[in-house]
């Protein structure tokens, strides 16, 4: 298989202490549009996933769920962000994490979650991203 767009790159990624518990860093910069990781894990189906009390849930489609809740998923410890410096792509019901801009090593990655996700459970609890918060 050759390498393409969605390949995640060789960045150097750290899980550090964050705004909102803990995040994900760029140890490395990273140029936009760049493939940093995929967000992994086992998938759940509709009945499981109701089931589930697990935080770390990505909705892939209706129908398909994936349980980030795994020690290889190093993409579940980025947070949301309003102002995000990162942007999930779905290719072929697998989930990447792109770079939405040029990201400077030491940053913190993050995506938005969501509109549904963020007005329901974000909100409630304040959100904590660097826009809303200061
Ligand atoms: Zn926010």
């Amino acid at each position: 298989m050759t390498a393409s767009r969605f390949t995640p790159g060789d960045y150097c990624l750290a899980v550090k202490r964050a705004r909102a518990g803990r995040g994900l860093f760029a140890l490395d910069p990273i140029p936009k549009g760049a493939c940093i990781i995929e967000y992994v894990g086992p998938t759940l189906d509709e009945e499981a996933w109701i089931n589930s009390r697990n935080r770390y849930l990505f909705k892939v489609t209706e129908r398909k769920t994936i349980d980030g809740w795994n020690k290889e998923n190093m993409a579940r410890f980025i947070n949301h962000s309003c102002r995000p410096n990162c942007e999930i792509e779905i290719r072929k019901g697998r989930v990447f994490v792109m770079a939405k801009r040029a990201i400077k090593a030491g940053e913190e990655l993050a995506y938005h979650y969501g509109n549904e996700y963020l007005d329901g459970v974000i909100k409630p609890m304040g959100c904590k991203c660097l826009k809303c918060s200061s």
